[in-house]
């Protein structure tokens, strides 16, 4: 049986529960979408999967396949199996928020991930207590040695996609980043829809 294909439309945030051992394959369909994902422990949302926590573990900035992302408890929450895309991902910039597009001239609401993620959760019965800093799947921010950022533009193609597998029971969320405003989802600045399946191993 072919496992299910879940959508994350455009600008929106979709959650689901996955258990410890599943794999969850994020497929960016129409190639230069950047995906905030996030996870939490299932029993306790409390306890994140921290970027912050992950960087100092795997003393990368960028992860890589085969590394293992940790909680704000120090514990193994999800491993990246498999990457088709270049590899370029982000773990050190906050999830887009109605502040940020507020200070970059918005002055009606805009859909953001900040909230994106309150939703998605909600949508599966837990409420969220803070916005853990995501990680930014096909961001692209490079840096100089100097230490200074740019917004890039994607790296990934159509049909690139991710592998994560579950390290504890935990409810894993993504958010299609709605920034239209500056290029970081390509130069076009549309954001577009993505897909998500669980896959089991008996
Ligand atoms: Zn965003």
């Amino acid at each position: 049986m072919m496992p299910q294909i879940t959508t994350i439309p455009a600008r929106s945030g979709k959650a689901t529960q996955i258990q410890k051992g599943q794999l969850i394959k994020l497929i960016n369909t129409h190639g230069e979408q950047v995906i905030d994902t996030w996870a939490f422990n299932a029993l306790d949302v409390t306890e994140f999967m921290s970027m912050e926590h992950s960087r100092v573990h795997l003393l990368k900035l960028r992860p890589e396949v085969g590394d293992t992302f940790i909680t704000n408890q120090r514990r193994p929450i999800l491993t990246l199996l498999e990457d088709t895309s270049p590899g370029i991902h982000d773990t050190m910039l906050a999830a887009c928020d109605e502040t940020r597009y507020k200070l970059l001239g918005c002055s009606e609401y805009h859909q953001n991930c900040t909230d994106n993620l309150s939703a998605g959760m909600a949508e599966l019965g837990f409420k969220k207590q803070e916005t853990p800093s995501p990680l930014n799947l096909f961001m692209n921010i490079p840096w100089t040695e100097k230490g200074s950022l740019t917004l890039g533009r994607p790296t990934s193609k159509p049909g690139d996609y991710i592998a994560l597998r579950a390290e504890m029971d935990a409810v894993v969320a993504f958010s299609a980043c709605p920034q239209d405003l500056l290029p970081i989802n390509g130069p076009a600045q549309q954001p577009t829809e993505a897909h998500f399946q669980i896959l089991s191993f008996p």
